[in-house]
């Protein structure tokens, strides 16, 4: 019977735990483990919620979740044990009822009915039309039913029995559908029965000569939480064929346990039925073939997904019957049923807001509906899956012809990595060649604008903080918002377009050798652009190890915020044509550090076996300008905003600290004035801590304010160095050198005053001293935001705090040795 229908004072014993995963999950955790005894408390007629004692402590469940465990009671057992195994729930309740001798049953008694009881496991087959469920059915249960090749056969539920290793299986044989949406009546009758007669164990039969199109009805059961196994059938069909597919693979990446079987002769079988009794006794955490996946159906559709999911959480009453997961998706999905569903819910129009939101975006960015969209995730997921497993076939129709074509091409073993160098090439000369000319545009506005207020306002404390603070500072970061738009459109461009995912696939073997998944690669790519974004966008890792250790070595990937600086020291220090050359040392070193680092996170810090997942390969599309320009301009506004905030408020901070305490003597040239001021003492203060580096203390200043966020480096050293008129003749580009005088020269003569050295002996050292200098840069304290990023999504301040602690060692270390091991060439 139900836990529901035991009366207070009543005891029972839990046989099973019906309903989808999440809840099934909940119930468990809170005690109500098959086996059990459970005592009503209280149980009052008509009010909620029920309180129970189970393993000494006291719970109270409400009546609709009492509804779904499934107990044994005294008199139900003491009816077993006098009548037989045979005798169903209604037959026991009646020879309970005659049974005049009302013998107390023992506690051990009680269990051991109750174990005989639930070794019933209520099976449902669920498959596409013609893929063999009927087969199935008959050979288990030894029935007749007819099986036919051709579709439509089964038009309603039959059920049958099998025994199995002492387990009985009440086999249900289900109408064959081809996936669980509302369009004909097979589909929704399977989708109530799924629901309303919560079987244990579904056992998904697949025709694996068709494994594509068949392993679509799995991903929608993957989404409905359902615990299942999968049966590879016609696998006579496909060996014949000679297809390959790596089932012990698909397995783990689908979660679920899929075992190659032949029902016209029972090939497999038995296994089959082992693996469900497997699942049933809930060896979920053993293995990774037995775990809960989530398909990945693209950022708009799981966005939309978690902000429905937010609302329909509130209703406990809709979450023991479905994942609220899938009911989002059927949501998107417009489908009828669902809607209905959630109609009379209060938050409804909240709901469907959200839905029609997501929907409306998705459309705008793929031109599709968002039906579609979710559809192509999940050929996508399967694609990926079947990729991974090895699969291939002798002569097949292909539903994804030019996205297979595409691929061979583009995840090709000998083409794949040459194409996406080169691709990785385009994109960071465009973004510094072309981003050049709009760079220049917007330098000549900034300095015209420092003029024109040094012009015509009045002299005084504002003034120098709008030129020397707020101009010198925002300024020496704002000019770099076009390469950062171009380096963030190609980003965008390839992952809408879809071939971030072929890349993270041909990097997926380089990537297992750093102790990462190809998944990892995806972040670590966006990682360049800004490495917030990047750290969130490592959920879609689901192997908690590979995701914690993409976290802490993505901020060696040097984001976009370091370029100001890059730029400004490059362009001052290295002639035209080593430029790049220096540029890409940064990156590449970057990144090795990145692999060393990941190599010895995986072996010492964070270890443990990965379990494997899928990586999606969803088809290939131009996505739409609008999508482009958009999720481009997203994260653009951000730096932007960051402009406008924290770097306006660190530039006017960096300016006062410089600018006071005013001096005694207003005659004090500008240099001595610094010095004096309290930014002077803060760096002279720290200087000792970076002497192995030969930073002086307007270089520790910028590393200091850069704890805030990079460009801030770039933002300090404008207002620092604003301030030194030594060679106030020319500001800028001598077309001769190929280099930015001015701070080359200011740089040069502060290296040789901290040296003791004269002017032309400091120029090496000064060359030596900003290379490793753009080394500390690259390497230490990544900003606030991205530790605060870390800390939000490993939930924990120590990971953030240890990314933050060794990247900054880190970076102290490489620039020491690489000044010190410069200077012996000097
Ligand atoms: P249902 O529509 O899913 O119930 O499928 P049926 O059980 O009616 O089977 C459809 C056809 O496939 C029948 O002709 C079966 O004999 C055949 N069939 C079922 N399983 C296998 C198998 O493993 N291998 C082969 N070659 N044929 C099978
Ligand atoms: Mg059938």
């Amino acid at each position: 019977m139900k836990l529901s229908e035991l009366k207070t004072g009543e005891t029972g014993v839990i046989v099973k735990v019906l309903g989808h995963g999440g809840f099934r999950k909940r119930i468990i955790e809170m005690g109500f483990i098959k086996g059990k005894t459970v005592e009503v408390l209280l149980n009052a007629p008509l009010q909620d919620p029920v309180k129970y004692k189970i393993m000494g402590y006291e719970v109270s469940l409400r009546h609709s979740e009492a509804d779904q465990i499934e107990v044994l009671s005294e008199e139900e057992a003491r009816a077993l044990e006098s009548g037989g195994d045979g005798a169903d729930r209604n037959d026991a309740v009646v020879a309970a009822q005659d049974d005049s001798t009302d013998k107390e049953l023992t506690p051990e008694e009680l269990s051991d009915a109750a174990r005989r009881k639930r070794r019933s496991i209520n099976v449902a087959l669920v498959g596409n039309p013609n893929c063999g469920k009927t087969s199935l059915f008959n050979f288990a249960s030894g029935a007749h039913e007819r099986v036919g090749n051709y579709s439509g056969v089964t038009v309603d539920a039959k059920v049958g029995r099998a025994e199995y290793e002492g387990y009985e299986f009440n086999l249900v044989d289900l109408p064959g559908t081809y996936s669980l949406s509302a369009y004909s009546p097979e589909e929704l009758y399977v989708r109530k029965q799924l629901v309303d007669e919560t079987p244990d164990v579904v056992i998904n039969v697949i025709d694996s000569s068709n494994l594509e199109r068949n392993l679509y009805l799995t991903t929608q059961l993957i989404d409905m939480h359902i615990r299942m196994v999968c049966a590879l059938n016609m696998f006579d069909e496909t060996e014949q064929r000679g297809d390959h597919v790596d089932y012990q693979q698909l397995s783990q990446l689908f979660g679920a346990p899929m075992v190659p079987t032949v029902f016209t002769n029972g090939r497999g079988v038995q296994e089959l039925f082992r693996q469900v009794i497997a699942v049933y006794e809930g060896k979920e955490d053993e293995s990774p073939k037995f775990r809960h996946i989530h398909i990945n159906h693209g950022h708009e559709i799981e966005y939309g997904i978690r902000e429905m999911q937010e609302h329909l959480k509130k209703y406990p009453e809709l979450c023991r019957r479905y994942s609220t997961r899938y009911l989002a998706i059927k949501l998107l999905e417009h489908d009828k049923d669902v809607e209905q569903l959630v109609r009379p819910l209060d938050e409804s129009a909240e709901i469907f807001r959200h839905r029609d939101k997501a929907a409306a975006r998705v459309k705008e960015e793929t031109g599709n509906d968002s039906e579609t969209a979710i559809m192509d995730a999940k050929y996508g997921f399967i694609h990926g899956a079947l990729e991974e497993a090895e699969f291939s076939t002798g002569d097949k129709k292909d539903t994804y012809q030019t996205t297979h074509l595409i691929d061979r091409i583009l995840t090709n073993k000998y083409l794949g990595f040459p194409i996406f160098f080169l691709i990785l090439l385009v994109m960071f000369t465009a973004t510094f060649v072309i981003g050049q000319y709009p760079m220049d545009w917007i330098e000549a506005g900034v300095g015209w604008l420092g003029d024109f207020i040094s012009t015509y306002m009045p002299a005084g404390p504002v003034k120098d903080m709008l030129v020397d603070g707020v101009i010198g500072g925002v300024g020496a970061v704002i000019v770099f918002l076009p390469q950062i738009l171009i380096l963030y459109f190609f980003i965008s461009y390839m992952e809408d377009s879809g071939y971030m995912s072929r890349a993270a696939f041909i990097m997926d073997r380089l990537m297992h050798k750093m102790g990462l998944h190809g998944k990892s690669f995806i972040p670590l790519i966006m990682g360049f652009g800004c490495n917030v974004p990047a750290v969130m966008a490592t959920r879609t890792i689901e192997s908690r190890r590979s995701r914690l250790i993409t976290m802490l070595i993505l901020p060696l990937m040097s984001c976009s915020a370091r370029l100001p600086i890059y730029v400004m020291i490059t362009g001052s220090f290295f002639a035209l044509k080593y430029r790049s050359l220096a540029m890409l040392s940064l990156y590449v070193i970057g990144v090795l550090m990145a692999v060393v680092m990941s190599r010895l996170f995986s072996a010492f810090v964070v270890k443990g076996e990965d379990t494997p997942f899928v990586m999606e390969l969803p088809p290939y599309r131009f996505p739409t300008w609008k999508a482009i320009g958009r999720h481009t301009w997203e994260k653009g506004k951000q730096y932007l905003r960051k402009m406008g905030g924290i770097i306006l408020v660190a530039s006017i901070i960096v300016w006062a600290l410089g600018y006071f305490p005013l001096p005694d003597d207003p005659d004090m040239d500008k240099q001595a004035r610094q010095e004096q001021s309290f930014i002077g003492r803060i760096g002279k203060t720290v200087e000792p801590v970076f002497r192995p580096q030969g930073f002086d203390w307007k270089l520790d200043v910028g590393l200091l304010t850069g704890v805030a966020a990079k460009e801030i480096v770039a933002s300090t050293m404008g207002v620092l160095y604003s301030n030194d008129d030594s060679f106030s003749d020319d500001n800028g580009y001598s077309s001769e050198t190929g280099k930015y005088s001015k701070l080359h020269k200011l740089i040069t003569k502060d290296v040789a005053s901290l040296h003791g050295i004269s002017y032309e002996e400091a120029e090496p050292v000064a060359t030596l001293t900003a290379f490793s200098f753009l080394l500390f840069v690259l390497l230490y304290f990544p900003c606030i935001a991205t530790i605060a990023a870390i800390k939000g999504e490993t939930g924990s301040w120590g990971w953030a705090l240890f990314a933050a602690g060794y990247t900054t060692v880190l970076a102290w270390v490489v620039s020491a040795v690489v000044f010190q091991v410069g200077m012996l060439f000097i």
